[in-house]
């Protein structure tokens, strides 16, 4: 099938997009596939305290299901997860309903929406002025505890805003949490239920953290599996409520903020929200002092956005902020619906930048000699997880951002993309704090001077001996790229680097047992699994050794070709410049590249190694299909399900066409399959490159043609 562009297209974006266009069975389908797909994120997040995106990416699932579904009122079901409060199965606990709801909360991505929500409320209220109390979203778990009799009697998580699991045992752990309301007798509520977020500070994560990486370094040692380790506090602070063994809960130093009332008997009549936050703060509960009651919308604004730029001052995660009507009786008037309030929104905050301490500047070295500053960071959380390093690009880039050791620098990060120091926050300099300078020579022992190509942004070792960028070759050789040997990773060829047990990749395969057991953090076990994976690396692919050669200029899709049109290692080494160069994709710079590589007697040296030790050099799938794609780009984006992502693209190249990363105006069409990269999908709109889905993808396999 073939969407049209502009039409329906899983494309992140912060707007309802119009979905007319979309033919009704094509919608119906994306509909299916898209609650499909958040109920399972739901359960890994919610079930498992493992999410496998990122919040934003989610986000933008449910606002493309929403716009689907506004677009297709038929389509709409009460079962929707734009409908419902979202949770997993409840399977650890015992279940725990609620007499009063646990609802979610609206969401507004940015001013414009939460102004429109502020004009929602004008107009449920029929013009009535309202105030607002503003609270922070604390990035943690609900939860909702009971206190009968002024007594802990029961805490519930929110699971499907109906049915909690009953993690009591492990909340009256909690120090933040009074086990008994400070009241004066006679006062004492018959019920009353608090509910509010239970949160890990980054400090606890921190430490967590920590441990969990050294218990990890234990167990890789032994030659047992590491265990994950919680990616942020929110992760980390819902696994830890969430243990069986509540003397687990107790070390983990969770705390609590309280921000609302819940089921109640005999409490006294409360006109305001804010009226019901002091009364649990008198009653001992923790009540967040940034919560504030405002009388204007420009108030509420200036909180959002206040709380935004300053969410780093504080010791805990927060992900928004979250504005409340305050009147109670307003809040009758509003209602909620099926799945959150109408009085209150969550204005949610952009990915985040944080400032920290640089401490230093170094460079590294790469397998091809160029030289990377980068920047020692005090370590910060920042973007979901704790950044001690960042890159600085080159030696330009560090020129014109004017960082220097001693700098307090502001550093971003979003999602998974690398950490980046955006630059010096101004003012705070410290005096005496001299501009850094790149270092004339390689930081390898033989200390040979850097070379400044003109022309090049990039500062480079030419010292082909340099041990660096030899190690650094190594690593290059056994990543997931190029031969994929499990568990040979940095500090290992490190190791064996400096014990001299390894000067060139070829060594890799004479490695004995006797050798890793010298190494530190070796067993026996270990080292045989290590040993088994050096083996299997044997008979990889060709184009995966061809890669793993680390040949300036020399990708993946190139050595795909080259390892098609010439069948062996030998034969691309035998071959003239103008016979590579005539190959699809490969070209005059890579085909002199490579000749010169193989002309060169240390690399003749590491092939002879490589064919001693057994290594195929003519693993090449041959392949008979119908030369179709010849000439064509197809991107692929996101998961699709009768193909893995290798197999999609040697599926393309085996028909003749290519499968670069990125889309362009020469791309043929972009391919997208479940959870895709929105800046292929954007890019693809605004170029006009068609998309297709998986029915697509099959016919254009077949028929090398876009489908009708
Ligand atoms: P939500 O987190 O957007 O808002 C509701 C929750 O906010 C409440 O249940 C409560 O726990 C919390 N909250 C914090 N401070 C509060 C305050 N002061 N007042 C009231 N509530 C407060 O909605 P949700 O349904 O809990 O979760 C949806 C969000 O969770 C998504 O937007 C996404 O960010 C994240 N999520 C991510 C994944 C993933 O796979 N990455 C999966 C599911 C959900």
């Amino acid at each position: 099938m073939f969407y049209p562009i502009g039409t329906v297209k899983p494309v992140a974006s912060k707007k309802k997009k119009s979905t007319k266009a979309s033919t009704a069975g094509g919608a119906a389908a994306r509909i299916t596939e898209l609650r499909e797909l958040i109920l399972r994120h739901n359960q890994a997040y919610y079930g498992n305290d493992a999410p496998e995106i990122s919040d934003v990416e989610y986000d933008d699932l449910v606002r493309e299901l929403a716009s689907l579904e506004d677009a297709n009122p038929d389509l709409v079901s009460a079962e929707s997860p734009t409908r419902t409060v979202a949770g997993a199965t409840v399977t650890t606990f015992a279940p725990v309903t609620h007499a009063i709801p646990m609802t979610s909360l609206d969401n507004a991505m940015d001013e414009d929406e939460l102004r429109a929500w502020g004009e929602r409320i004008a107009r449920g209220l029929e013009g009535e002025a309202a105030h607002f109390v503003c609270e922070l979203k604390i990035d943690g778990l609900a939860i909702s505890i009971r206190y009968e009799k002024g007594e802990l009697a029961q805490a519930a998580t929110r699971g499907d805003g109906r049915v909690g699991e009953d993690v009591t045992a492990n909340i009256a752990t909690i120090a933040a949490v009074p086990k008994q309301l400070i009241v004066k007798e006679g006062d004492v509520p018959a019920v009353l239920e608090v509910r509010g977020e239970v949160y890990m500070p980054i400090a606890a994560f921190e430490k967590l953290r920590a441990a969990k990486e050294a218990e990890n370094a234990g167990r890789i040692a032994a030659g047992r599996k590491p265990e994950p380790v919680p990616a942020n506090p929110r992760n980390a602070g819902a696994g830890s409520l969430r243990q069986k063994n509540p003397a687990i809960t107790a070390q983990r130093e969770l705390s609590f903020w309280a921000y609302q009332l819940g089921d109640t008997r005999g409490v006294p009549q409360f006109e305001s929200h804010k009226d019901t936050l002091d009364y649990l703060a008198s009653l001992g509960f923790p009540v967040n002092p940034a919560i504030g009651r405002v009388e204007t919308f420009s108030d509420v604004v200036e909180f959002c956005h206040r709380w935004r730029d300053s969410r780093d001052s504080l010791g805990y995660e927060i992900d928004g902020a979250v504005v409340k009507v305050d009147s109670l009786a307003q809040r009758e008037r509003l209602g909620f619906t099926s799945r959150a309030p109408r009085w209150a929104i969550a204005f949610k905050f952009p990915p985040e930048e944080r400032t920290t301490l640089l401490r230093n500047i170094q460079i590294s070295v790469g397998r091809t000699g160029r030289v990377t500053p980068f920047a020692i960071l005090e370590p910060v959380f920042v973007g979901g997880s704790t950044v001690g390093m960042a890159t600085l690009h080159n030696r330009a880039q560090v020129a014109a951002k004017d960082v220097r050791p001693g700098d307090t620098v502001t550093v971003r990060k979003a999602g998974d993309v690398i950490p980046e120091v955006v630059g010096p926050v101004p003012g705070k300099r410290p005096k005496n704090c001299p501009p850094w300078n790149f270092p004339d020579t390689c930081p390898c022992p033989l200390a040979t001077e850097l070379v400044q190509v003109e022309g090049e942004a990039d500062t480079r070792c030419v010292e082909p001996t340099c041990p660096y960028q030899r190690d650094q070759r190594i690593i290059y050789f056994a990543s997931r790229g190029g031969m994929d040997i499990e568990g040979l990773g940095e500090r290992t060829v490190f190791a064996l680097s400096d014990a001299g047990f390894v000067e060139d990749a070829g060594d890799i395969y004479s490695v004995t047992e006797e050798q890793l057991l010298q190494i530190e953090g070796f067993g026996k076990v270990s080292a045989q699994k290590l040993l088994a994976g050096i083996d299997s690396s044997r008979h990889r692919p060709l184009p995966k050794l061809l890669t793993a050669l680390g040949i300036k200029h020399l990708g993946p899709a190139a050595s795909e070709s080259l390892s098609v049109a010439f069948g062996s290692l030998d034969a691309i080494a035998a071959a003239s410049v103008d016979d590579l160069a005539s190959v699809d994709g490969v070209g005059g710079v890579i085909a002199e590249s490579i000749n010169s590589w193989f002309a060169k007697s240390v690399n003749k040296e590491l092939i002879g190694k490589l064919r001693d030790a057994g290594v195929d050099f003519g693993n090449v799938e041959r392949t008979s299909l119908p030369q179709v794609l010849v000439g064509k780009a197809v991107v692929i984006t996101g998961t699709l399900e009768g193909f893995s992502r290798e197999e999609a693209e040697a599926a393309i190249k085996q028909r003749g066409g290519k499968s670069p990363g990125s889309v362009s105006a020469k791309t043929y069409a972009v391919v997208v399959g479940a959870e895709p990269g929105a800046s292929k999908l954007t890019k693809a709109e605004s170029l006009g490159v068609p998309v297709l889905d998986e029915a697509g993808f099959k016919a254009l396999l077949e028929m090398g043609e876009l489908p009708a």
